[in-house]
């Protein structure tokens, strides 16, 4: 159905998840905590079903959604009648914008949180994170991904184009590849970046609730929801309440979203706290 995307983009993808794969073993950010082969098959079972819903549901409801408004000259950007160079260029800027919002929207929603809650206890952070997402998540994400690209009347082919630098740079910025401090301070002015996404996965609320971007980092500093300013070995990653690797089994993950949620604790009843750090968007080692 989407043959660019299937014969260039997807082979691109797994070039470029392969090169991160050798390079992240070679140069480690943070230090592991579990053991690397069984995490790497418990996050392959969750991709097992993320993946295909992936492909077969939110990417084609995303591009009907865009072929739905494209054939009606719908959406904001047929509206401003800009040259096609400026048309493509918007649509991509706010493409990244939309999942700026849709990313907060899940840490800020109980129900969509239940979901997002099985990528975030992880308890180590890498390339196979960035696949580690409960189907309910990918479904979920068709009707606002879909409503938005209709809404700004993104043009069908930007939307695949758009995924395919959506889902490497979501790789990327999983993986726990250590970049020269200096390059990665300039790169994440322009791009969310590892050191970045790291903190992210903190088992700190404050830290967890910030950088949401997915490509461009400006939108969290637009929004003043970037925080850089932690260094990767004060980050413990994943949910306080959701730190025993026996609950990291496929099933358990995949029931998370539909038992109890637990409060951010840790077991011991204490809520993990960080002393006063330096300007949020000083980006540390
Ligand atoms: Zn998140």
């Amino acid at each position: 159905m989407f043959p660019k995307f299937d014969k260039i983009g997807m082979p691109l993808l797994g070039v470029a998840a392969g090169v991160l794969f050798v390079l992240e073993a070679k140069y480690k950010l943070r230090r592991r905590v579990r053991s690397k082969p069984k995490r790497l098959l418990e996050n392959a079972s969750v991709a097992a079903a993320a993946l295909p819903a992936l492909r077969l549901v939110l990417i084609p409801g995303m591009y009907a959604a865009a072929r739905w408004a494209n054939n009606r000259q719908f959406g904001l950007l047929p509206w401003l009648k800009l040259p096609k160079a400026a048309h493509y260029t918007l649509g991509f800027l706010l493409l990244d914008y939309g999942n700026y919002f849709w990313h907060m929207l899940m840490h800020r929603s109980h129900l969509l949180w239940r979901f997002h809650n099985v990528h975030h206890s992880d308890l180590d952070l890498d390339l196979s994170s960035a696949w580690r997402f409960h189907v309910g998540e990918n479904f979920a994400s068709v009707p606002y991904r879909g409503g938005v690209i209709a809404l700004l009347g993104v043009p069908a082919p930007l939307v695949l184009f758009y995924e395919v630098i959506f889902e490497g740079c979501t790789a990327f910025h999983h993986s726990n590849l250590r970049l020269p401090y200096k390059l990665e301070k300039q790169l994440c002015r322009v791009m969310v970046t590892p050191r970045m996404h790291g903190i992210h996965h903190s088992i700190v609320r404050q830290e967890t609730d910030s950088n949401y971007a997915v490509i461009f980092s400006w939108w969290d500093r637009l929004h003043q929801t970037l925080r850089l300013n932690v260094p990767q070995d004060a980050v413990t990653i994943g949910v306080p309440a959701y730190r025993d690797p026996a609950e990291q089994s496929p099933v358990h993950l995949f029931r998370m979203p539909f038992k109890k949620q637990r409060p951010w604790k840790l077991p011991d009843g204490t809520v993990p706290q960080r002393a006063k750090l330096p300007e949020p968007t000083q980006l540390l080692p």
